[in-house]
């Protein structure tokens, strides 16, 4: 195979995995990335655990990319929630299955794998140059901003894997969509997921209760019933209940101008039980020590019945307990996508073709969180952005080898 120059610019997740795919095959393979280190968003999801895929049955996994599930369905079949764990136990982070299904190397954070991947990438003879910002377009090249100013890069493939809009000060800041679009590449406006909501509390319910969880509660909304627990905040709700719900709660506010979540405060015991365990308190004490003897109701779940329900308290038994199993909760818009997990929106998918190279700009290939795809938190989205970065990466070994004109 004759050693071709391929340019990966963006050095998160997808890229990085790209660039291990095409180093193995002999490429020289250089990485650019904007940011003074690479991978800083999959650092920060290492903050939290860093879930990496999922257990589920892998039938089920694959339907959780919403209307791109079918487009991924070839490239998550040849890198699949099992290939991960396998890939990840071969950088020395061997994982785990949490209690949710969910998966999370054993060391709980993203640095030692990170470390054990850019080693690989280095004996692989991948060369990354940090603070290489990808600027434009020139005359058969790539323009970056580097410390020691404007270069202008040539080589035989592209590879962009430049991210989402989400949490742009770790370097995916979307500043790449008005060069593709000059490049008439369609691109559909990114919109956060995984993401938090607008409540309008009251000051009194803010300033007592921002910050506190509301547990063991279930939420339903277009997305379906889901047990869980969520966060007040100071301006609304967030945490992983909210965020499954995130994408239809979305959907929802944008076709109809509003949106509401449905919490059941006490999935444990049905609507006749609680009546009767509410009917046998003692009306003269107060309305709080009535929920939390009648319904196992913390302080912060009885506020939010009173916040959203001001009448609850005036209630009959069996009015009550119904009130207490399905409150809903007015969303007024979505929290910033600079906050969201994940961004929705980006390059179509029928922008690209079967090698994931842009249909519009034959060389240039694209993967990860910077195509229109979504899905839920639970480890989909690196194990998506993990196997469009392979699947990228053999569509440039293809191109390099049989298609280039
Ligand atoms: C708080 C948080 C927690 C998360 N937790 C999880 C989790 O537990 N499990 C999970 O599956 N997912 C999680 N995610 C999502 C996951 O981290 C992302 O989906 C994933 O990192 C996207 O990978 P990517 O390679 O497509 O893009 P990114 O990781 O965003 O990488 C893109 C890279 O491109 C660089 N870049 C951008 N523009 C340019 C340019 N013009 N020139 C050069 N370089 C550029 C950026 O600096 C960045 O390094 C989490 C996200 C957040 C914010």
């Amino acid at each position: 195979m004759e050693r071709k120059q391929v340019a990966i610019i963006g050095g998160g997740p997808a890229g990085l995995m790209a660039a291990e795919v095409l180093s193995r095959s002999g490429h020289a393979v250089t990485v650019y990335e904007a940011m003074p280190t690479a991978a800083r968003k999959f650092l920060l999801a290492g903050k939290s655990g860093l879930n990496i895929t999922h257990s589920e049955d892998y039938k089920d996994f694959a339907t959780r990319f919403g209307d791109a599930s079918a487009r991924l369905r070839p490239v998550l079949d040849v890198f699949t929630p099992q290939d991960v764990r396998a890939w990840a136990a071969g950088l020395g982070a061997e994982t785990f299955v949490g209690s949710s299904g969910r998966v999370f190397p054993r060391a709980m954070k993203a640095s030692p794998l990170l470390r054990a991947w850019l080693r690989r990438l280095e004996t692989q003879g991948v060369r990354l140059l940090t603070r290489h910002r990808w600027t434009g377009f020139a005359e058969n090249g790539y323009i970056f901003e580097t410390p020691v100013g404007k270069e202008v890069v040539r080589c035989d493939a592209v590879l962009l894997a430049l991210g989402g809009a989400s949490w742009p000060r770790l370097g995916s800041d979307a500043a790449w969509v008005p060069l593709l679009r000059a490049r008439d590449v369609p691109i559909a406006d990114f919109r956060p997921a995984n993401c938090g909501f607008e409540v309008a509390w009251s000051e009194i319910f803010r300033a007592r209760f921002a910050g506190q969880p509301l547990k063991a509660v279930t939420a339903a909304s277009d997305a379906g019933t889901i047990p869980g627990e969520f966060v007040v905040s100071r301006d609304g709700i967030e945490g992983s209940l909210i965020y499954a719900h995130a994408a239809s709660l979305r959907d929802r506010l944008e076709r109809d101008g509003k949106a509401a979540l449905l919490l059941d405060l006490a999935p444990g015991r049905t609507a006749e039980r609680l009546a009767r365990d509410l009917a046998r308190q003692d009306r003269k004490t107060s309305f709080s020590n009535r929920l939390r003897k009648g319904a196992g109701l913390d302080a912060v779940k009885t506020a939010l019945l009173r916040e959203l329900l001001p009448d609850a308290a005036m209630a009959a038994p069996e009015q009550l307990a119904a009130l207490i199993k399905a409150v809903p909760v007015p969303v007024r818009g979505t929290r910033p996508i600079a906050e969201a997990i994940s961004s929705a929106g980006g390059i179509r998918l029928d922008a690209i073709d079967e090698r994931y190279m842009l249909k519009a700009l034959p060389g240039l290939f694209a993967a990860g969180e910077m195509l229109d795809w979504e899905a839920p938190t639970g480890g989909y989205l690196l194990t998506a952005c993990l196997a469009t970065g392979r699947a990228a990466a053999r569509g440039v070994e293809a191109w390099l080898a049989h298609g280039k004109p």
